[in-house]
């Protein structure tokens, strides 16, 4: 299988030095198929947070099993209501027992009879309508309460309401949340049938990086792609594969490159793919697989690769796995991701890939922004008394510069046509407390 061609046609209708970000995520949307293969692993509940389903669940009983009330108060036929005509008349019934949740009433109560009932307890036989305890006046055993206050079958929740017995309770390709849990509970579930996680390997290069804990050299700095890239993984329930910090020469690259597409369904590089990089880049990476560079018309992360290696001798040998070459910038490092990455993982997981909701918010200040490229600028934004979102950047805005991400609560994301921004603009933002 060859794709260089195709990997280079997909670009072919766009300034090969400006590929818009949505062709780029169009592209990688079309390459990131759910992996051919579903390897299913059955997980306890405890272990299912943040999997993906396999399949559809379907309720094996109706949730709630059968009509209950939904306040503390009194059951009765709601016929009754019906009698007392006019609607301004008070109704007076006897109490002839007591339904507690998990202790249901004993009987079938008389039309002029009504039961004490709690929440959750079952709705007694011929009985339709509970009368919160709030709204009547008890003496002795009997309680009134003003007719015209309650409708029939008012605070009864039906059987089956929650969930219908039979009926997909969750579908397949579901990331399962704590709400989930609870559901799959609920039905007395306690196993589902999940996805493997998705291996993603990733690795940093560089000759001036050096890890944590090594001294520094004039000139080197320390690798903090790995860091943050390992962080964003983790979020994503994939299983990250830390393969270190490869030096920039051919051998190094070519073992790393190799031994990540054997032990991974996607490869993640950082750095070595700009103009300036050693040709041995692209030469290696070409003779592994068929990898596009692109240049995208965004930024941070303007120089990104983008293709599949292959682990055998030759292209199409071994075994495959999507490869992300990144920009080496750390800000350009987690653009990148969330923006061109992210959505290619969900695919690969086999789950449901949704798009990140944006929310509208009026820019404090002017933003030099150029047209024809997508900006992700770092943002604080807060949420006015009347609801309304402002942001403001978090200042200078170079791709190296990490701590405008820890320092900022948004990504301010200036639409690729857009040109400059004055104080008072609407922007779109992307709450960090949505991505990770
Ligand atoms: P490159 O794309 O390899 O030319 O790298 C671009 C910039 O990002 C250079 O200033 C690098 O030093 C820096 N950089 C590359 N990799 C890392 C890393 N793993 N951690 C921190 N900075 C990096
Ligand atoms: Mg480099």
């Amino acid at each position: 299988m060859n794709t260089t061609k195709h990997f280079s046609s997909c670009v072919a209708e766009y300034d090969p030095n400006a590929l818009p970000v949505s062709a780029a995520q169009e592209i990688v949307r079309q390459w990131a198929l759910p992996r051919g293969r579903v390897e299913v692993e059955r997980v306890r509940l405890f272990d299912a947070l943040d999997r993906v389903l396999v399949k559809d669940v379907v309720s094996p009983i109706n949730v709630p099993s059968h009509d209950n009330s939904a306040m503390d108060g009194y059951a009765f036929d709601g016929a009754a209501l019906l009698d007392a005509s006019g609607g301004d008349e008070s109704l007076r019934l006897t109490v002839a027992g007591t339904a507690l949740a998990g202790q249901p009433f004993e009987g079938r109560p008389l039309a002029t009879q009504c039961v004490r009932i709690m929440t959750g307890a079952l709705i007694p036989p011929g009985c339709d309508t509970v009368v919160p305890q709030e709204l009547v006046q008890r003496a002795g055993d009997a309680v009134t309460f003003a007719a015209s206050g309650i409708e029939r079958g008012a605070n009864r929740r039906l059987a089956g309401e929650d969930l219908a017995q039979g009926q997909p309770a969750l579908r397949e390709g579901r990331i399962v949340r704590a709400s989930d849990l609870g559901l799959l509970a609920s039905l007395g579930i306690g196993e589902v049938a999940v996805q493997r996680r998705l291996r993603v390997a990733f690795f940093s290069t560089g000759d001036e990086l050096r890890s944590v804990g090594e001294p520094l050299a004039p000139g080197c700095i320390y690798d903090s792609n790995r860091y943050t890239l390992f962080a964003m993984l983790r979020r994503m329930n994939v299983e990250p594969v830390d393969l270190g910090i490869v030096r920039d020469d051919r051998a190094s690259l070519e073992r790393a490159l190799r031994q990540a597409t054997q032990d991974a369904d996607v490869v993640i590089s950082s750095g070595g793919v700009s103009v300036g990089d050693a040709d041995f880049t692209r030469d290696l990476m070409n003779a592994l697989g068929d990898v596009a560079f692109w240049k995208i018309a965004m930024r941070p992360g303007r120089p990104l690769a983008f293709g599949r290696l292959w682990s055998g001798r030759r292209p199409g040998e071994g075994e495959s796995a999507l490869f992300f070459g990144l920009p080496g910038n750390p800000v350009a490092v987690m653009a990148t991701f969330y923006f061109i990455v992210r959505e290619a993982l969900l695919a690969m997981s086999g789950a449901t890939p949704h798009s990140l909701p944006l929310i509208s918010a009026t820019s404090s200040q002017p933003i030099n922004k150029r047209a024809g490229r997508t900006e992700f600028q770092r943002g604080i934004a807060r949420r006015d008394d009347s609801g309304h979102w402002h942001v403001a950047t978090t200042g200078p805005q170079g791709s190296g510069v990490l701590s405008s991400m820890s320092e900022a609560n948004c990504f301010i994301v200036l639409k690729h046509d857009a040109g400059n921004i004055d104080a008072g603009d609407s922007v779109d933002i992307l709450p960090f407390d949505c991505l990770i």
